[in-house]
């Protein structure tokens, strides 16, 4: 083996030794019996390998669970793909001359609700937000064409919390007063429509920010978007991605992840009855953390595609 084989074979045992004990952890969380991924091995099978596959070390024969959102060995997985493809999304659009705007809008809910009803009022007011006829027109105007949609759930002093992250993708590039002028009409409905749940949202408080063009922008927005990948494997030492963080995830607000890494390592058993009620909603497919604009991207990866390839170059320069 060489040493960058070995160096592989050092992170993935690092990794095992972390995700194993969060993934026992989780099992005592469900229901009995529940069975501890990438531990179990398939039925038939006796012999587990260890191979070397794109880049990545990966055993064979053990059992996965495929859980998307619970699972500190498969969330990973399907996070990683989530934030490729936000990633590509954003490369796309900017060769197609397009802008993108990170909005994050967050709610004060009455005290005492569950993470559930938390949840459900957020869906709900995201929906209405998208049906305003205010809020349609202001998005029409800013050229927006599609959206990514991302849902940090977070859990602090007066227990779960949850807020939204919008990725608008726009068809054309817009000026900084453009981007102003959407925020001041959408926050105003965000404001109202929370008023009529009986919740509060300051407009000061929610955030929209115009994405630079760079690749190192679409990294960090993809990045940000998918953060579990992060808080699973480097628990606390993950870096602060506070580049487009809302306030709500300072201070003493932490991730699921964070609390799972917390309960794990840390002895810190008041973090296991939120946990509890975390893998009950997300296990329950009534809620879905991150959505895609999937023929949207299709489309736009086919004309980047083409642009990039015609010998007259990209389409950026026209519009900038
Ligand atoms: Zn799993």
């Amino acid at each position: 083996m060489t040493g960058d084989d070995n160096s592989a074979l050092a992170r993935h045992l690092h990794q095992l030794s972390r995700k194993l004990p969060m993934a026992r952890l989780l099992a005592t969380l469900r229901v009995a019996g529940a069975r501890v991924c990438g531990v179990s091995l398939k039925r038939g099978h006796n012999s587990v390998r260890l191979v070397f596959e794109h880049g990545r070390l990966t055993f064979r024969g053990l059992w996965m669970c495929e859980r998307r959102y619970t699972c500190p060995t498969c969330s990973p997985r399907w996070l990683r793909k989530q934030r490729d493809a936000i990633q590509m999304l954003l490369a796309d659009n900017d060769t197609l001359g397009g802008d993108s705007v990170m909005v994050s809008l967050s709610l004060a809910f009455p005290l005492g609700l569950t993470l559930s009803e938390r949840w459900g009022i957020l869906r709900d007011l995201n929906t209405k937000l998208g049906a305003s006829k205010r809020s349609r027109t202001a998005r029409a105007a800013a050229g927006k064409i599609g959206l990514v949609k991302v849902v940090h759930p977070i859990h602090g002093e007066h227990g779960w919390h949850v807020h939204l992250h919008l990725l608008y993708i726009l068809n054309r590039g817009i000026t900084g007063t453009e981007a102003d002028k959407l925020k001041q009409v959408e926050t105003a409905v965000w404001a109202d429509l929370a008023d009529k749940a009986g919740c509060a949202a300051e407009p000061g408080v929610q955030t929209y920010t115009r994405i630079g063009r760079t690749e190192g922008d679409f990294k960090r927005v993809a990045r940000y978007l998918t953060k579990g990948i992060q808080e699973i494997e480097l628990g606390r030492k993950a870096p602060n991605l506070d580049y487009y963080t809302c306030r709500l995830e300072r201070g003493k607000n932490r991730s699921p992840w964070q609390m799972l890494d917390d309960a794990t390592f840390h002895d810190d058993t008041d973090a296991l009855a939120p946990l509890r009620e975390w893998v009950e909603v997300m296990e329950s497919a009534t809620f879905q953390t991150v959505h895609l604009p999937r023929r949207l991207m299709t489309r736009l990866h086919e004309d980047a595609v083409a642009v990039r390839e015609s010998p007259a170059g990209t389409a950026k320069d026209e519009v900038a």
